[in-house]
């Protein structure tokens, strides 16, 4: 292929094959052909889902970006930095939506709405507490919620000071805190 195709090396001689050359191709076409990718990044010897991902399945980069791309837009943690995609269990490639979390205001509880990045196979010990959990993830089409749910905070808060609620001071006064950091961060994508 090499001579039909009269592939040069960069001092402009005919190349000489080496199986490097097919590495990335290779597991490309691994990873497209249905194999998992902790299968296809065991094969390549790489310690981390991402190098594979990356650097070596382009296409399947590109379709992960197709099929999940909604939510890989811009997703952040709790404390408003960026979240990489790879990072995040192999259950929220696979269904995001089972990570999904909608939940609505109660006359108790905060509205929780983005995504737990906590594995599937976890046991959450601190629900509802999910702007100040490490294991949250924002994401950018609830912009608008979040900027609401914290006005909302601050407001409880102010009426918790008024008479004299520390506790709920603080638990709103945190909650709110970590919603302004969300908020900065996503807000700096747009
Ligand atoms: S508190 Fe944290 S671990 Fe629990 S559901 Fe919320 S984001 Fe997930």
């Amino acid at each position: 292929m090499i001579k039909a195709e009269n592939i040069k090396d960069e001092n402009g001689f005919l190349a000489k094959f080496q199986t490097r050359l097919i590495r990335a191709t290779r597991l490309t076409h691994l990873y497209d052909q249905g194999h998992d990718l902790a299968v296809v990044s065991a094969w390549a010897g790489h310690k981390h889902f991402a190098t594979t991902s990356l650097h070596y399945t382009k296409v399947s980069t590109e379709l992960i970006e197709k099929e999940a791309g909604h939510i890989q837009k811009a997703l952040f943690n709790a404390d408003g930095k960026p979240l990489y995609y790879e990072s995040l269990p192999k259950s929220f490639w696979d269904n995001p939506t089972a990570h999904k979390l909608d939940l609505p205001l109660d006359h108790i509880n905060t509205p929780i709405y983005g995504y737990c990045g906590l594995p599937l196979d976890q046991r959450c010990d601190k629900f509802r507490a999910c702007y100040t959990c490490a294991c949250f993830v924002a994401t950018n089409e609830k912009l608008p919620t979040y900027k609401k749910v914290r006005d909302e905070l601050r407001e409880k808060e102010s009426n918790a000071l008024n008479n004299g609620h520390d506790v709920l001071v603080e638990q709103f006064g945190k909650q709110a805190q970590q919603l302004d950091k969300i908020i900065e961060g996503l807000e700096g994508t747009a």
